[in-house]
């Protein structure tokens, strides 16, 4: 590859991922084809805020052009649309880097997934962010011309291509700063030819755009010579020719009153890439100790890099309607990063940066408020459209569980907003800790859950075999978030969590007295037993006892009050943790005719084979791995043997 500080004209190819959406963009999205002018409008906004914020300190960067905003020309003849704006603009390198890769890790994977699907719809590859590459889908070929803001006319760069591997990338002269991309329609896109189309179009899509767009005025011929003001670069403030045909505001300074869903719906697309309607919305003015307004959003749809360290995360920071960043982390916790949004502080000075914002006061302020807000905007959608608030938790739930741990204020608020699947919901995680305290018997005083590594496994635990017929509900945890939800939310409006795999169970509450008796007196009857049993099975068990859980299996196994659970063990050996040795406790169900059986084998030689197998198939239904699977399948098969001799 020749040498990015040339000025001659290279030719270079797309990264592979660029190559892979360029080919989903012009072989997949047939719907919605229009949004690519939303798309470059979006950009074309984007790079005016960049320039309005570099100009706060250094004035000399907007030239002789201070009037900031995007120009749409329509070129019949030639069958040309032109998106121009005198925004921040590119120098050579930084159009090479920014239109022929992207650096967003994860993207091979995703796209790799994309592709393989047999019916992906634009919704799908609009979702990762088609950007500047949808003007592929109406064009058959590309030009961007630009100008970044401080460099001299002769150094603009042109970078043409038809869209498929390969672009070119050539130093040109550019009067004017900033970037006009211009689209060779393709001949079914004539369409976009017509003024009043796309007119339509900039309301329909573009009207938030806070810079104006300027369109020529309706049968005033856009230029004399064509040829001739190509060359010249046109000027952007011919008032008397142009008119500004959106609103030009900043959504979130206009009152909640005139602005409609459609255009909440927008500006959220505006600002977050995102294809689909966002599933909930917050706007506030705040005035008082600190002053703002802020405009939040839940999206439908996770980000596909939602688990991924550098995931955009953090809401748009504006001072005093002056764009300074995006993403700015610190006005959202890790639990929320799925939120997107602006903040337009008056409280800040225009010429904060990244590093500034941390320890900075006013920040802090601004995000326990909009914490509590999109935590409110979350309840508010939970009471009023639970069938929403579901959706929204079956996408989220798992992010904002990790908030019990991060968010010690919000805590309870936080707990309040948890969803769990339980024994009596559906396979539907829709069921609160108020719900569940609601349900619970007079004798019930404490919340029970399991934890296992799916929701299946979770239903099937053999612990839940007593809580099954005494009809208790037990919550079914399986995300892997879980075991540390349950670390460190210990209690709920007075009730405490209680695992139903940990500890000597303590029913107490739950039975009557007779019951409490009857436990007491098969655990002396069957006293013989466990001893043997342990003493078969030494230091693999760290005790053996009758069981209070098991109904229908002969036994389980069990963590003791305050070793881990072997969820949680299994969790941690996967992520290559070292943890303490805890052995299990292994428990007997005394009404099952194996263990009846094995009652009267005590003496047996068999015994110790015996023993074995049922802690070997307690660790399986646990979810746990054998260490030795063959021993355990050749000491059964051996047992078999042994049976079938005798019967024969
Ligand atoms: P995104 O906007 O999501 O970053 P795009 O593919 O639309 O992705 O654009 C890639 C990058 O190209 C932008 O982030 C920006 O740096 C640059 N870019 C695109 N259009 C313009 C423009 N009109 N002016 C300046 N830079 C632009």
């Amino acid at each position: 590859m020749t040498d990015a500080s040339t000025t001659q004209k290279q030719t270079r190819g797309f990264q592979a991922e660029v190559g892979q959406i360029l080919h989903l963009v012009t072989h997949s999205l047939y719907s919605h084809q229009e949004i690519f002018l939303r798309e470059l409008v979006s950009n074309a906004s984007d790079a005016l805020d960049k320039l309005r914020f570099l100009a706060v300190s250094e004035p000399k960067y907007l030239e002789s052009d201070p009037e900031l905003g995007i120009r749409i020309e329509i070129d019949k003849e030639n069958a040309l649309l032109t998106i121009r704006d005198n925004g921040i603009g590119m120098d050579r390198e930084e159009i090479i880097e920014h239109l022929g890769t992207i650096a967003k890790s994860g993207t091979k994977e995703f796209l790799a997934a994309l592709s393989a699907q047999k019916n992906k719809d634009s919704l799908q590859i609009g979702q990762f962010g088609v950007g500047f590459y949808s003007a592929f889908i109406v064009s058959n070929k590309v030009s961007v011309r630009s100008r970044k803001a401080g460099l001299p006319v002769d150094q603009g760069v042109e970078w043409i291509s038809s869209g498929e591997n390969e672009f070119t990338v050539e130093t040109i002269h550019k009067q004017t700063r900033g970037t006009e991309v211009i689209l060779h329609l393709k001949e079914e896109a004539k369409e976009y030819l017509d003024a009043w189309r796309i007119k339509n179009l900039v309301h329909k899509y573009s009207d938030h755009i806070s810079f104006p767009i300027w369109m020529l005025k309706e049968n005033e011929k856009f230029s004399e010579n064509e040829e001739e003001s190509k060359d010249k670069d046109n000027e952007i403030t011919d008032a008397q020719v142009f008119e500004t045909v959106n609103r030009a505001q900043a959504i979130w300074t206009l009152p909640k009153s005139q602005i409609s869903d459609k255009e909440y719906e927008e500006f959220y697309k505006h600002i977050s890439h995102d294809f689909s309607a966002p599933l909930a919305w917050a706007h506030n003015k705040v005035e008082g100790k600190l002053e703002y307004n802020s405009l939040l959003f839940i999206p439908e749809r996770a980000p596909f890099d939602l688990y991924q360290r550098d995931m955009a995360k953090g809401l748009k920071l504006y001072v005093k309607r002056v764009f300074i960043m995006d993403d700015a982390e610190q006005l959202l916790p890790m639990y929320l990063r799925f939120v997107k949004g602006v903040i337009d502080s008056n409280d800040l000075a225009l010429n904060v940066s990244r590093e500034l914002l941390q320890n900075n006061e006013v920040i802090e302020g601004l995000r326990s408020a909009t914490t509590r807000r999109v935590l409110d905007l979350l309840e508010k959608l939970a009471k009023d459209e639970p069938e929403k608030y579901n959706q929204f938790w079956s996408t989220f739930g798992a992010v904002l569980k990790e908030g019990v741990a991060e968010d010690f204020a919000n805590k309870d608020k936080i707990a309040s907003l948890l969803r769990f699947e339980t024994t009596q919901s559906e396979t539907k995680a829709n069921v609160s800790l108020a719900d569940y305290i609601a349900r619970m018997g007079d004798k019930q005083d404490k919340i029970y859950y399991v934890t296992a590594d799916t929701a299946a496994a979770a239903r099937n635990s053999p612990q839940l075999e007593i809580f099954r017929q005494k009809g208790v509900e037990v919550l079914l945890l399986s995300d892997r978030v879980d075991e540390w939800l349950v670390v460190h939310l210990s209690e709920f409006q007075g009730k405490s969590l209680q695992s139903i795999a940990k500890g000597a169970l303590d029913l107490t509450a739950l039975d009557n007295e007779e019951d409490k008796k009857a436990h007491e007196q098969v655990q002396t009857e069957f006293k013989p037993l466990t001893t043997a049993v342990k003493e078969a099975l030494g230091a693999a068990v760290k005790e053996v006892r009758i069981s209070q859980r098991l109904t229908d299996s002969p036994a389980c196994i069990v963590a003791d009050e305050d070793d881990m659970g072997g969820h949680v063990q299994r969790l941690l050996k996967a992520a290559g943790q070292a943890m303490p040795e805890s052995k299990p406790i292994l428990e007997l169900n005394p009404n099952h005719p194996i263990i009846k059986r094995l009652d009267q084998e005590k003496g047996s030689a068999e015994l110790a084979q015996w023993s074995q197998i049922l802690l070997d198939q307690a660790i399986l239904a646990d979810g746990s791995p054998l260490e030795n699977p063959a021993e355990f399948v050749t000491r059964l098969n051996s047992l078999w043997k042994d049976l079938l001799g005798k019967t024969a």
